[in-house]
C-alpha cells in the first residue's frame, strides 16, 4: 500500500512538472475579432491574400452596394471562412431613418451576401457611425456590433500609425474596427497581425470571439467586446469523414463535435448554408469528392472545409452460401477475388483465397470479403453453420440466443425465413406464437387438432390456420369479442405468459408452482387477468425478467427470446404415453 503511495506521489510530481512547463491554458487562449468596413474595394483582395497567408479569419461589414460590385471578392470571403456581415446598404445614419427603411438598408445587402453564403444565411450588423437607437435595435433585427478599438485608421492614411494604434490597444476580447478601402490600412493591419500574433493572440471572427466566450447575442442589441471570463469553447473541430464499402458502392459516415451541423457536398462544389445537411451514412458511387464542415453558424462559426476523394470503386461484397455442408460463394470476377476465413470455436485460420466449393464441419463461422487492384475492399459478410447445421445470416456465437436458436431452429419449433434469415429481434406475433405451441403440441401429442375456427381474420390456408383452430379447441388462447384473433399483433410478454400458462396446465397437466412475481419491481404493472400466469411462469423459470429485475408486462417478445422460451416449455411438457 505504501509502495502504491509512493508511486503515486511520483506521479503527481511528474505530472506537475510537465503542467508547469505550459502556459496556462485553462482560461484559453487571447481572442481578437479584426473587423474591416465600408468595403470590399480595390485593396479587398491584396487583404485577403495577406490573412490567407497568416490563417486568420476576420469579420466584414460590407455596404451592400459595395458587395453587388465585388461579387467575386465577396464569394472568396466566404470560401476562406471569413465572416460575412451587414453595414447597410449604402451608409445612411440609421437614427435618422424610419423602421421600413432600417429594413430596407438591411434587407437588401443580406441578399446580395446571401450569394455567397446562401439563403438563409444569418449576418450580424454594424450601423455606419456606431450610430443607432432603441428604435433602430426594433427595426434591424440583428445583433448590433460595435467595437473596442478604433485605431482611426480612416483618418490617419499612414500603415505604420495603424499599426502602433492597433498595438497600443489590443486586448484580450477586443473587436477591432478597421476600413478595408484604404491601401495604408491593409498594410497596417497585416503588420499589426503579424505583432500581435507573436504577442500570443488568436484572430477569430465575431461570431466565434462570442461564441468561444460562451455569450450569446440577441437581435437588437450591441456587442463592442467579449472581455475574457475564464470561458473559452475552443475552436470548432473539423468532422472526420470515412467510408466503407456496401455493395459496390461506398457508405460515407461523417462524424463532428457535438453540438455543431455538418454540411457536404458531393460534387466538389463550395459549400453554403445552402448546402446539404448530414443525417446519417450515405452511400455514394465513386470516384467522387465528399467536402465537409462543421459549424454552429455557417456563416462565421464554422470549421474549416474538409475535402476527401474517393477515386477507387468499391469491390462488391461476396454473396455466401452453405449448401450441403459446402461453402459457396460468389462474387468472384477477373478482376475481384474473394478471401474468406472459418473459425470454429477452437481455432482460426487465415484468409484464403477462395477458388472452389470448401467442405464445412457445423460449428463454424465463415467470414469473406472481396479485394482486388484499383478496388476498395468490399465490406465482411458472415454467415454460420450451427453445431446443428443450420446456416444463419443473422445469428451467430457470440450472441446469447445462439444456442436455443439453434436448438429451436433444429426441432423445426421456430422456422427461419428462408436463405438463412432468422430475424432474431424481430417480434413475435400473436399468430406465430400460437403456431410455436401447436409444433411443440404435435411433437408430444400434447393436445387434440382443432376443428375450424370462428374468426373473421383468420382465412383458409394461411401458416397459423390450423395452430389456431387447435389452440381455441384446446382453450390454450382465445379470441376478442368482435370474433377476431388478431394473428398478426405483436404479443406482449403478459399475454404470452397467459397462452403459456393455458397450454401447460391445460393440455400438459404441469403443476406450476406460485410466487413469482413478488421478486419483480413492477409487478404492479401485470394486468390482473395475466397475474396468475405471470407469476406462475416466473416461479418456475419460464419467463425471466430483464436485468434491472423488471417483468415488462407490456412489452413484446422477439423471436431470440421466444425460441429460449419454448425450449423452457417444451422441458415441461411431459412425455408421450
Ligand atoms: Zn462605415
Amino acid at each position: 500500500m505504501k509502495r502504491v503511495l509512493s508511486f503515486m506521489l511520483a506521479l503527481c510530481a511528474a505530472l506537475g512538472m510537465v503542467c508547469l512547463g505550459e502556459p496556462a491554458q485553462a482560461a484559453g487562449k487571447k481572442l481578437i475579432a479584426v473587423t474591416y468596413d465600408d468595403g470590399p474595394g480595390p485593396y479587398t483582395e491584396r487583404l485577403l491574400d495577406g490573412l490567407k497567408k497568416r490563417g486568420v479569419k476576420a469579420t466584414f461589414f460590407m455596404q451592400g452596394m459595395n458587395a453587388a460590385r465585388y461579387e467575386k471578392t465577396v464569394a472568396r470571403m466566404y470560401r476562406e471562412g471569413h465572416q460575412l456581415a451587414n453595414h447597410t446598404y449604402n451608409h445612411p445614419d440609421l437614427t435618422r431613418l424610419s423602421a421600413g427603411e432600417i429594413q430596407s438598408q438591411v434587407n437588401r445587402t443580406n441578399s446580395i451576401l446571401d450569394k455567397a453564403a446562401g439563403k438563409g444565411a444569418d449576418y450580424l450588423l454594424r450601423p455606419p457611425y456606431g450610430s443607432y437607437n432603441s428604435a433602430v435595435g426594433r427595426a434591424v433585427g440583428a445583433p448590433m456590433i460595435l467595437w473596442s478599438i478604433d485605431p482611426q485608421d480612416w483618418l490617419y492614411r499612414n500603415a505604420a500609425t495603424v499599426k502602433n494604434n492597433v498595438l497600443r490597444n489590443a486586448h484580450d476580447g477586443a473587436v477591432l474596427l478597421l476600413h478595408d478601402i484604404h491601401s495604408t490600412t491593409v498594410d497596417g493591419s497585416l503588420s499589426a497581425i503579424d505583432s500581435l500574433k507573436a504577442q500570443g493572440y488568436e484572430f477569430v471572427t465575431v461570431r466565434e470571439l462570442f461564441r468561444r466566450r460562451g455569450r450569446t447575442l440577441s437581435a437588437g442589441s450591441s456587442y463592442s467586446q467579449a472581455n475574457p471570463n475564464g470561458k473559452d469553447l475552443g475552436p470548432v473541430q473539423q468532422p472526420e469523414i470515412t467510408s466503407q464499402p456496401k455493395g459496390g458502392q461506398l457508405e460515407i459516415t461523417i462524424t463532428a463535435q457535438k453540438g455543431t451541423a455538418v454540411y457536404y457536398s458531393l460534387d466538389g462544389s463550395d459549400l453554403n448554408q445552402q448546402s446539404r445537411r448530414y443525417t446519417g451514412p450515405f452511400t455514394v458511387q465513386t470516384p467522387c469528392t465528399v467536402k465537409a464542415c462543421a459549424a454552429y453558424n455557417m456563416n462565421g462559426s464554422r470549421s474549416d472545409t474538409l475535402e476527401k476523394k474517393f477515386d477507387r470503386p468499391a469491390a462488391p461484397a461476396p454473396v455466401l452460401h452453405i449448401e450441403n455442408g459446402f461453402l459457396i460463394i460468389e462474387g468472384t470476377t477477373p478482376e475481384v477475388a474473394v478471401y474468406y476465413s472459418v473459425s470454429g470455436a477452437q481455432d482460426s485460420n487465415g484468409n484464403q483465397l477462395y477458388t472452389r466449393p470448401v467442405a464445412l464441419v457445423p460449428g463454424v463461422r465463415v467470414s469473406a470479403y472481396g479485394a482486388g487492384e484499383g478496388y476498395y475492399n468490399s465490406a465482411s459478410v458472415r454467415i454460420a453453420y450451427s453445431p446443428l447445421g443450420n446456416v444463419f445470416r443473422d445469428v451467430f456465437p457470440e450472441a446469447w440466443y445462439f444456442d436455443a436458436v439453434d436448438k429451436a431452429a433444429a426441432e423445426g419449433i421456430i422456422q427461419g425465413q428462408g436463405d438463412g434469415v432468422f430475424a432474431p429481434k424481430d417480434s413475435v406475433t400473436r399468430g406465430q406464437l400460437v403456431t410455436f405451441l401447436h409444433r411443440i403440441s404435435q411433437e408430444t401429442g400434447a393436445a387434440p387438432a382443432g376443428e375450424g375456427n370462428p374468426f373473421t381474420d383468420v382465412p383458409e390456408g394461411k401458416y397459423y390456420t390450423e395452430a389456431v383452430a387447435w389452440a381455441v379447441e384446446n382453450d390454450v388462447a382465445s379470441g376478442y369479442e368482435d370474433y377476431t384473433f388478431r394473428p398478426d399483433r405483436k404479443v406482449t410478454r403478459q399475454e404470452m405468459a397467459c397462452i403459456l400458462y393455458r397450454y401447460m396446465t391445460g393440455c400438459c397437466g404441469a403443476a406450476l408452482s406460485a410466487g413469482g412475481l413478488e421478486s419483480f419491481r413492477d409487478r404492479n404493472a401485470v394486468a390482473d387477468w395475466a397475474k396468475e400466469a405471470a407469476d406462475a411462469l416466473s416461479a418456475s423459470g419460464i419467463l425471466q425478467g430483464d436485468t434491472e429485475g423488471n417483468f415488462r408486462p407490456a412489452d413484446g417478445c422477439t423471436r431470440a427470446e421466444a425460441a429460449a422460451v419454448l425450449l423452457r416449455v417444451q422441458g415441461y411438457a411431459p412425455p408421450v404415453i
